[in-house]
C-alpha cells in the first residue's frame, strides 16, 4: 500500500508511465490520448526535446537560487520575452509557481498599489458567478464555483459576484449580442455605484471561462466596457489567464481577441506546458511605479519565486509556440476540430451548445435541446463521461457546474497545439462511444 495521499481517496487512478506527443501511458502499456492537455497545460505534449534539453542544462548550472538573495539569467529573460509578447502596457513580470499564486499575488499587488496610493478604501473586488480562480482561499473566495467555494465559505473573503456573460444561458430571447453586452455592463456599473466606486479595487474575469463553464467567450464588445468601467472609476482590471493564455485560444493573451488590455494579468498551465510548475503575474508599469516609487517592497512571496529551472522551461515554451511556430497551429486545427464536434454531435438531443476559441472548446450537455434543460444532478452526467472517456483512452475534462442557479454539465477539450489530423478523427471516435455510453 501506497502512502501517497490521493485527491480521490475512492477511486485510485492507474500510475503513468511514459508520455509522448498526444499521448500518455499507464504501466499497463494503456494509451490515452491527452484531449484536454491534463487541465489545459499541456500545449506542446509530452516529450518536447527542446523544452527538456532547456530544463536539463540549467539543471547543470544552477537549479535554484532564493529570490531573496539573488536573481538569474532564465528568470531575466522570461520576463523580457513574456513584456515583449504581451498586450500593450503590460510591463512587468513577477513569476511564481503555478496558477493559484499568481492570482494571489494579483490580488494582493491590487491591494498593495492602492495602499501605496493612498487609497486605502479601495477594498472590494468584483468578480463573476461563473469563474474559477484558484483554490487557495484568497483567489477561491474571488471565483464563483459554489461546489469549490462551499466548504470552505466561512473562511472567505467577501467578493461581490456579478452575472458572467454567458451567451448560451444569459441571453434574453430577442436580445442581439451588443444588447446582451451593455445589459451585462450596466449591471457591473451600477454594482461600482451601490458599492461607492471610490472602494471597489479590481474586476477580476477570465476572458475565456474555463473549468466552471467549458470555453465560454464573451460576446463581441464586453470586455470593452468593462475596460472603459474601470477606467472611469480607476479600478484595476486583473485578467485570469491560466487556462485560456498562452496560445490556447489562437492568440497568446487571450485578451487580445476582445481588443483589451488588462493592468494585471495571471498566466500559468501552458506557460509552463507541464514540464514546469510555474505562472506568471504580469502587472502595468504604473502599478510598479507605485511599489517602486513607495515602499520598495511587495509584501507577498513564495519560496519558488523565479525558480531558474522553471524559468528555463518557461523559456523554451515560448520558443516553441513562437519561435517555432506551434501556437500557428491552434487556429486551423481549432477549426478542424470543431468542425468534427460540430458534423458529429451537432444534431444530437443532448447537445445544447459547441462554443469555445481555438483549442479551447466546450460542448454543453443538456437533457432537452429545445429548452436547454440540464440533466438532473443525481445522474451525476459529468462524472460517468470523464470514466466512460478514459476507459476508451480519452482524457477530456467534463464538468458540472452551478450558474445562477442554473445547473450544467459540459465536457472542456483542450488538446495539445501538435494535434493531427488524425488524432482529431480519433478524439471525436472515443468521445462519442463515450457519450453513447453514459448518455
Ligand atoms: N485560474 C484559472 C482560470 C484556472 O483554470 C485555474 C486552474 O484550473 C487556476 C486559476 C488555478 O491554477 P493552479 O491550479 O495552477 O493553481
Amino acid at each position: 500500500m501506497s502512502h501517497i495521499f490521493p485527491r480521490h481517496t475512492k477511486a485510485l487512478p492507474p500510475v503513468v508511465a511514459r508520455a509522448d506527443g498526444a499521448y500518455l501511458y499507464d504501466t499497463d502499456g494503456k494509451a490515452y490520448l491527452d484531449g484536454s492537455g491534463g487541465a489545459a497545460v499541456s500545449c506542446l505534449g509530452h516529450g518536447d526535446s527542446k523544452v527538456i534539453g532547456a530544463m536539463k542544462a540549467q539543471l547543470d548550472q544552477v537549479a535554484f537560487a532564493h529570490t531573496g538573495f539573488f536573481t538569474s539569467e532564465p528568470a531575466e529573460r522570461l520576463a523580457d520575452r513574456l513584456v515583449s509578447l504581451a498586450p500593450e502596457g503590460l510591463d512587468r513580470v513577477y513569476v511564481v509557481a503555478g496558477g493559484s499564486e499568481a492570482m494571489e499575488s494579483a490580488l494582493k499587488l491590487a491591494r498593495q498599489y492602492y495602499l501605496e496610493k493612498g487609497e486605502p478604501q479601495r477594498v472590494n473586488i468584483i468578480a463573476r458567478r461563473q469563474s474559477y480562480h484558484g483554490n487557495t482561499l484568497g483567489a477561491l473566495a474571488t471565483g464563483g464555483n459554489i461546489w469549490r467555494r462551499e466548504p470552505f465559505a466561512p473562511l472567505l473573503i467577501d467578493v461581490h459576484h456579478v452575472a458572467p456573460c454567458y451567451a448560451y444561458r444569459g441571453m434574453a430571447p430577442g436580445e442581439t449580442e451588443e444588447q446582451y453586452g451593455k445589459r451585462l455592463a450596466a449591471e457591473i456599473e451600477a454594482e461600482v455605484q451601490a458599492l461607492g466606486p471610490e472602494t471597489v479595487m479590481a474586476f477580476v474575469a477570465e476572458p475565456v471561462v474555463g473549468a466552471t463553464a467549458g470555453a465560454v467567450p464573451a460576446v463581441p464588445g464586453y470586455f470593452k466596457r468593462i475596460r472603459e468601467i474601470c477606467d472611469r472609476y480607476g479600478i484595476l482590471l486583473i485578467l485570469d489567464e491560466v487556462m485560456c493564455g498562452m496560445g490556447r485560444t489562437g492568440t497568446l493573451f487571450a485578451c487580445e481577441q476582445d481588443g483589451v488590455a488588462p493592468d494585471i494579468c495571471a498566466v500559468a498551465k501552458g506557460l509552463g506546458a507541464g514540464y514546469a510548475p510555474i505562472g506568471a503575474m504580469l502587472c502595468s508599469a504604473e502599478i510598479y511605479a507605485a511599489i517602486e516609487t513607495g515602499s520598495g517592497f511587495f509584501q507577498h512571496g513564495h519560496t519558488y519565486l523565479g525558480h531558474p529551472t522553471s524559468c528555463a522551461g518557461a523559456c523554451a515554451v515560448l520558443e516553441r509556440l513562437v519561435d517555432d511556430q506551434v501556437l500557428g497551429r491552434v487556429a486551423p486545427m481549432g477549426a478542424l476540430l470543431r468542425g468534427a464536434l460540430e458534423e458529429r454531435f451537432g444534431q444530437r438531443p443532448y447537445l445544447g451548445d459547441i462554443r469555445g476559441r481555438g483549442l479551447f472548446l466546450g460542448l454543453e450537455l443538456v437533457a432537452h435541446r429545445e429548452s436547454k434543460a440540464p440533466f438532473d444532478p443525481g445522474q451525476g452526467v459529468a462524472g460517468k463521461l470523464k470514466k466512460a472517456a478514459f476507459a476508451e483512452g480519452l482524457i477530456c475534462y467534463p464538468m458540472s457546474g452551478t450558474i445562477d442557479g442554473q445547473r450544467g454539465d459540459h465536457v472542456l477539450l483542450a488538446p495539445p497545439f501538435i494535434l493531427t489530423e488524425d488524432q482529431v478523427g480519433e478524439l471525436v471516435d472515443k468521445l462519442d462511444r463515450a457519450l453513447t455510453a453514459v448518455l
